[in-house]
This record gives C-alpha cells, structure tokens and sequence, in this order.
C-alpha cells in the first residue's frame, strides 16, 4: 500500500541501502485536524533524492532510510552535491575536485 507515484527511476533498481531516498516526515498525519484517523500514521513521506519524486508509504524499506530535507528545500549547490558517487569521502582530494568541476560546485561554499 502506498499514497501517491512512488520513484520510478534507476533508484528503485538499487539495493534500498544504496538509493538516494530520504525520509521528509516519519509517520506522519495528514494534518493536525485528522488526529483521530489513525490510518494516516502509519504513512511516512519519503523523497527521490535523484528525481524528486515524494510519496507516502508505509513498507519496511522506511526504516532503512535516513531522515532527509526536501530536495527543492536545498540550495543549488547542495542538490548538485547530491549528485557525488557515494565512495566520494574515500576519493583523493584531486578525484573529489574533478567531480565537483564536472558537477559545477567548485566554488560551492557548503551551505
Ligand atoms: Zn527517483
């Protein structure tokens, strides 16, 4: 059971470890107003970091996941940072400059 169009991309084909999926609100309620309809709290809103889709579910693969900000909440620099493999901790420096070159956030201050 899900709410909405769940991420269609190549991140669903990946290990749920390995996709770029983030939890926006953890099971969550529609809104204050439906406090008394506990069927909406068993539904997380979880985001694509890699498409953007969101959608809300409440499968298991959720708790695998990181907590996350809203992909359009973040800056320019942070969605392309986004975009760095995932061994890009362990690269050399001049590895990690050529990405951030190639992504275009040389001069991305990290915020
Ligand atoms: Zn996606």
């Amino acid at each position: 059971m899900s709410q909405g169009t769940s991420c269609k991309c190549p991140e669903s084909k990946k290990p749920v470890k390995e996709r770029r999926w983030v939890v926006l609100q953890r099971n969550s309620r529609c809104s204050a107003f439906d406090g008394y309809r506990q069927m909406f709290s068993d539904y997380s809103a979880v985001q694509c970091h890699a498409c953007g889709t969101v959608w809300r579910t409440k499968a298991d693969f959720v708790l695998s996941l990181p907590n996350g900000k809203n992909l359009y909440d973040l800056s320019e620099g942070a969605r392309k940072a986004l975009e760095r493999p995932a061994n890009y901790a362990d690269l050399p420096a001049s590895e990690q400059w050529a990405i951030d070159k190639s992504l275009g956030i040389l001069d991305w201050d990290g915020k």
